[in-house]
């Protein structure tokens, strides 16, 4: 299993710290208000990731945060009028909704900045024994940068060309820095800003040290998989690489993962640009599963460039597998036999071969664009292989096939089976309305027989008649 790793910036073998087991963690959002689809991009990849380390058999502790504090969280509280902790749950608790309809796994552990506070001051502190931070007469605690010799090396920068970045630089005092390129641990305390005591000064911690304390609380010194995206690689994953490197003493993450930018017209979605649209823009119109199946029809380190068309293309291609499950539930639920045929048991193995390109793609450093295609090709010989007249496939047959399309689906994250089916009551009453309008056929009562498909369509439901006997799907 190959992963392009931004330290490297090359595919390296997988190998993990611990045989079977894999200790990712992924930087969350800043919960200020509603995420975008941007931010939605490494959820999915992320989680598909995670998925399909699973699916290899490996345990995974999946870590990641939300960042609770925060100046734009501060911000959004005072315009509101109420206090920051009401703003971060709030929309962490819309951020958690719409995960669940993007049927992203929660994670192991997702640990909330201001709930890890101590674990902050005492790195800090320990980075300040170390030589690694000072005080300022304000009570600021800096980052000694050129202390730390490998600066630079995840972002491929020469301290020496480096100009002051980071956010936190622009909203504190540069000018009690040693260096411009030191970076801010712990600032003081605002008027009507959240709070905490510390051994420098009342205040909170900056944005990087949450991610350090937090990958080591959950997941100790040395993690395998460390990732977000690309805008992360600096300054926040190279400060988070100084800070946990300097204060642990081993190295941080083996590998380092980074998705590419979801783009509107070439250019970065985000909230300040103002050119995004959320998740909940987006679940207006579309099954949140076309969102899915969109992020992961691209692989996740090429710039995704987000449009109406591209959207209703992921959506047909999307329906084509989801009909092609709804078929062989329709056949199985029909057919018989419990045994596969010889001849069956030889197509299998050729539809095997899918499963074997499927993964084939996603141990070539998640290729999810070319794993989807696999998805395609064994959905069109699916289609090609049980609808045929002339000999029924057995129950048997179709109950396989149905589960090697659910298990390679599964990897991406991707439901697809309608949920129509699912409700007994609705299945069970559907089937009675069916039989129902069958009997009045065939004593040529098509005035009722029809009655009953306009009483089945109030309801939403649509009845179609085809050569292996009537479907119906929800619209
Ligand atoms: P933030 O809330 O800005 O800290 O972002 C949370 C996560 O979303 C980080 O991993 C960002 O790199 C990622 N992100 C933000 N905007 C985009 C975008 N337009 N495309 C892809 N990833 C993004
Ligand atoms: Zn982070």
């Amino acid at each position: 299993m190959k992963i392009y790793n931004t330290m490297s910036k090359t595919k390296e073998e997988f190998v993990p710290l611990h045989e079977g087991q894999v200790r990712m963690y992924v930087c969350g959002p800043t919960v200020y208000n509603l995420i975008h689809i941007g931010n939605a991009r490494p959820m999915i990849v992320f989680d598909t990731v995670r998925r399909y380390f699973e699916y290899k058999g490996y345990e995974v502790n999946f870590v990641s945060n939300f960042t609770d504090v925060d100046d734009k969280i501060i911000k959004k509280a005072n315009e509101e009028g109420v206090s920051a902790s009401e703003i971060s749950e709030r929309y962490i608790a819309e951020c958690e909704k719409d995960m669940r309809d993007l049927n992203i796994e929660p994670a192991t552990t997702h640990p909330q900045a201001t709930q890890e506070i101590d674990g902050m001051i005492h790195m800090i502190q320990t980075l300040i024994d170390k030589g690694f931070a000072y005080v300022a007469a304000d009570g600021t605690v800096y980052y000694r940068t050129r202390r730390f010799k490998e600066y630079g090396k995840l972002s491929h920068k020469n301290i020496d060309d480096l100009r002051s970045g980071g956010r936190e630089l622009l909203v504190t005092g540069d000018d009690q820095k040693e260096d411009p390129l030191d970076f801010v641990l712990w600032k003081p305390k605002k008027e009507g800003e959240p709070y905490w005591e510390s051994p420098w000064c009342d205040g909170r911690p900056g944005w990087h040290i949450e991610c350090s304390v937090m990958s080591k609380r959950y997941l100790g010194d040395e993690i395998d998989i460390h990732a977000g995206g690309e805008d992360l690689v600096f300054p926040h994953h190279e400060n988070e690489i100084a800070q946990s490197e300097a204060a642990n003493g081993v190295p941080f993450a083996r590998y380092w993962m980074h998705n590419a930018f979801l783009n509107i017209n070439s250019h970065k979605m985000s909230k300040s640009a103002g050119n995004f649209f959320t998740v909940r823009d987006i679940d207006a119109q579309y099954d949140p599963q076309v969102l899915r199946y969109f992020m992961l029809s691209v692989h996740y380190r090429s710039p995704l460039n987000f449009s109406a068309e591209l959207m209703e293309s992921a959506k047909t291609s999307y329906e084509r597998i989801v009909n092609c499950a709804a078929n062989l539930k329709f056949l199985k639920d029909r057919a018989q036999g419990e045994v596969c045929t010889p001849q069956e048991q030889t197509l299998l193995e050729e539809a095997d071969g899918f499963r074997a390109q499927f993964e084939a793609a996603m141990d070539d450093d998640f290729n999810t664009a070319d794993a989807i295609t696999a998805i395609f090709e064994l959905v069109k010989w699916i289609n090609s292989h049980v609808n045929k007249a002339e000999e029924a496939p057995t129950k048997a047959f179709l109950a396989a096939l149905e589960q090697e399309l659910l298990s390679l689906t599964g990897v991406c994250g991707l439901i697809i089976e309608r949920d129509d089916g699912l409700q007994g009551d609705e299945e069970a009453y559907v089937q009675e309305k069916i039989a129902e309008r069958a009997a009045a056929k065939k004593a040529k009562d098509f005035a009722r027989a029809d009655a009953i498909r306009a009483e089945l369509l109030e309801k939403g439901i649509v009845l179609e008649d085809t050569r292996e006997g009537v479907k119906w799907k929800k619209v």
